[in-house]
């Protein structure tokens, strides 16, 4: 006899800003009382740990090491698609032998082959995607040909339904020099094409946030706000709730971090984060290193792939001022009453949480969709603002102190903390029992519910 709940795969890229969101995801479709199922590469599921959602590994043809073991992210993309291709098939054929079968996937907007696996199986395919729906819309807009690339230095300001005018420097870093970054371009076009065609288009964002966004692709995409995937507990400071978003791939240092941040006054110190990805140079890193030492704040610095770029007199002289890790676990520190203020690259997930746990932000973006969501912040939402570079590409010691001061005490600090403090609120209901995006979730389980029954 078939299980009556609905039963739903959601499939995410083996990086960490895919599998928070997805990850997250999957618990909150779990908790409404679907079965739900996340499904990753060998390589990751080890990582993942949840006691709602199953975990299931499917291949990228790279199961020992992952993506580092391929020769190039082309080649990565062309066995996780073929490989990937065949072994979600054959988990989804193994589910429907069972008392479970399975009527949905919703997979990774990296992903767009999971929504043939889909129509294959005659079940619904749902897209999700991991970037704001403005910059979605951006390349959405790019593969209809309503934009075309490169996008030249000289145009001043680009139109776009649903969107502030948009000055070369604020677009997605691949669309001014598509030729430097081409595998990347390539692989989020392509994830465009079939936009449409899916059942729902899924956004870890939420209506109020995007709201000229969402009326402007009403009717060209099934649009559903979902967001903020950031679990409850940080949200509303319960101390009981689920605080753990589920999957690292590297070693938190959280206890080390918990302990330095309750040694520290309310607000007082500024955190700083490049997210995953994100690799900057030696220069950039001095004068971030001068800045920080400069602002007089103490500081909580994850320095992942860049520990070696920084002075050796700047590691010496630290002790006292700020702490340094590899990683930790950005919701509890963000969460943290004595955290103040975020530098960060604006990653769309580091972005979203901290204007989700209210915490005011220096913009201080490196690639991909991060200079956008860096105008977000500070144009839009005015919940920071964006640290400017200089000639050289760099952004210097003096405009960061510059950028941290104004953040912190500056003239602007009060309107940034009131406008932090207001979105925060919106997230939260947005998230919570009959706001926008539980509303969204509630239908979407509703209906699988209603067809499995
Ligand atoms: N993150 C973390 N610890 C860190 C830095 C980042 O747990 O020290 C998490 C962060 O909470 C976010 C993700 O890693 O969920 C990074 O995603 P984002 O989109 O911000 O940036 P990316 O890494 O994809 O550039």
């Amino acid at each position: 006899m078939n299980n009556q709940r609905g039963h739903v795969i959601v499939l995410t890229y083996p990086a960490q800003g895919h599998i928070n969101p997805l990850l997250q995801f999957a618990k909150r479709l779990a908790s409404k009382g679907l079965k739900v199922t996340l499904a990753t590469t060998h390589y990751t599921v080890k990582s993942i740990h949840s006691a709602t959602v199953g975990v299931e590994p499917i291949s990228d043809g790279f199961d020992e090491a992952g993506f580092k073991q391929a020769p190039s992210l082309e080649a990565y993309l062309d066995s996780f698609k073929s490989v990937g291709s065949k072994t979600l098939a054959e988990l989804i054929s193994k589910f429907n032998d069972s008392a479970s079968p399975v009527n949905c996937i919703v997979y990774d907007s990296l992903l767009p082959w999971a929504l043939h696996v889909a129509r294959q199986f005659g079940i619904y395919g749902a897209v999700f995607l991991t970037n704001s729906a403005s910059v979605c819309s951006m390349y959405w807009h790019i593969h209809h040909g309503h934009l075309t690339l490169p996008v030249k230095q000289e145009t001043e300001q680009l139109l776009l339904p649903g969107l502030p005018p948009l000055g070369i420097s604020n677009l997605p870093g691949f669309l001014g020099q598509p030729a430097v970054a081409s595998a990347y371009l390539t692989l989020i076009l392509e994830k465009f094409g079939l936009l449409e065609e899916n059942d729902w288009v899924f956004c870890n964002s939420f209506e109020e946030l995007e709201s000229e966004l969402v009326k402007a692709m009403k009717g060209l995409w099934p649009l559903v706000m979902t967001g903020p995937t950031v679990p409850s507990a940080y949200l509303d400071q319960q101390i009981n709730g689920d605080r753990t978003y589920g999957a690292s791939l590297w070693e938190l240092s959280s206890d080390q971090c918990l302990r330095w941040l309750e040694t520290q006054p309310p607000k007082s110190v500024v955190y700083v984060s490049f997210g995953s990805m994100a690799d900057i140079t030696s220069q950039q890193a001095e004068e971030i290193a001068w800045g920080l030492i400069a602002s007089n704040v103490h500081f909580l610095l994850v320095a992942r792939n860049s520990g070696d770029k920084f002075p050796s007199s700047f590691l010496n002289s630290v002790q006292g001022r700020g702490l340094i890790v590899p990683w930790c676990n950005q919701l509890e520190v963000l969460a943290h009453p004595a955290v103040g203020c975020f530098v960060t690259h604006c990653g769309w997930n580091s972005t979203l949480e901290a204007l989700s746990i209210g915490v005011p932000m220096v913009a201080f973006p490196q690639w991909s969709d991060q200079p956008t969501n860096a105008m977000f912040v500070e144009e839009l939402w005015r919940v920071g603002v964006k640290a400017k570079k200089n000639k050289e590409g760099i952004v210097s010691r003096d405009e960061l102190e510059m950028c941290i001061m104004e953040v912190m005490v500056g003239t602007k600090s009060e309107e940034i903390k009131e406008n932090a403090s207001k979105w925060r609120k919106l997230a939260i209901r947005a998230v919570s029992s009959g706001g926008s995006s539980d509303k969204n979730i509630n239908e979407f389980v509703g209906k699988l519910m209603k067809e499995r029954g």
